[in-house]
């Protein structure tokens, strides 16, 4: 039977895994260091593994995941310099000699969810996380959602109240973006603690909520989702869900249907199998 590789590349850690779905993969932690020794340790994974067909890589970014492109497979304007315009994709077909797929970690995740998770059945979705950084990918009309490169819909503008919240932000291209207001980051900034730390009845909650609602209230106008599923760590805190889906309904105010806000089938493993997913599509 064919082995497929899978290798979700987050900017805290890479999960690289060897398997065909959810009942037989085989994975491993890498924690993101330099180029260099992140990859020379991926390798190592997969070289332990025997030969797999195809790798398929789910990216933090912003990439280029155009094939025709001459940076096809680079991180391209990251904030991570050493990672900066970095050909990943090429790092790993050379070191392996493979077939590698590449697109972004929010829409491996989203396929992910398509072919095993919440997103089954469906041809209009999207995949967002909330964690170190907020992303978002997702499908239309059946295939991922590209565009020129790729949707970075977690650095949209939402409204910022700043007598409510005089927090500025802290994303560094933008400062109050969706990100710069409701990533982990910005919520340890803010609350001077870090978000598990905060109970949940904290008035942060809500807030969150507001963003987080915010921003799948301007999505939802943008691209008419049957689905959204709402992923990464912050969204452990699952009093979010209920917050999230009354705000959303309240901003939409009847206009257009208030889709399903969901956590993911996949839970922390959707990115991995998609990688493995993305990597079987193109076989
Ligand atoms: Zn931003």
């Amino acid at each position: 039977m064919s082995k497929f590789g899978g290798i979700e590349a987050g900017g805290t850690k890479f999960v690289c895994a060897v398997g065909s779905g959810p009942g037989d993969l085989d994975s491993v932690e890498i924690p993101t260091t330099g180029p260099e020794e992140t990859i020379g340790r991926v390798l190592d994974f997969f070289g332990r593994h025997g030969r797999v067909e195809v790798v398929g890589i789910g990216s933090f970014g912003p990439i280029d995941p155009v094939p025709e492109s001459a940076t096809f497979g680079y991180i391209t304007s990251t904030p991570k310099l050493a990672w900066r315009n970095f050909d990943l994709a090429g790092a790993i077909r050379e070191g392996l000699r493979v077939k590698v797929a590449f697109d972004t970690d929010v829409n491996a995740a989203a396929l992910g969810e398509f072919r095993w998770g919440a997103a089954q059945g469906l041809h209009t979705f999207l995949y967002l996380t909330v964690g170190t950084g907020v992303g978002g990918g997702g499908m239309v009309n059946g295939g991922l959602l590209h565009g020129h490169r790729h949707p970075e819909m977690g650095h949209m503008r939402v409204p910022h109240d700043r007598e409510r919240d005089p927090f500025p932000g802290n994303c560094p291209y933008h400062g109050d973006c969706l990100e710069g207001l409701a990533a982990a980051p910005a919520m340890e900034a803010r609350w001077g603690r870090l978000p598990h730390e905060l109970p949940a009845d904290h008035p942060a909650w809500e807030l969150e909520a507001h963003y987080l609602a915010l921003g799948i209230a301007n999505l939802t106008l943008a691209l008419s989702p049957q689905r959204v599923v709402v992923g990464g760590g912050i969204l452990r805190h699952e009093q979010l869900y209920p917050m999230v889906r009354a705000k959303v309904a309240t901003l939409l105010n009847g206009y257009v249907a208030t889709p399903e806000i969901v956590p993911p089938g996949l839970g922390g493993r959707a990115g991995v199998l998609g990688a493995i997913a993305l990597g079987q599509a193109i076989l």
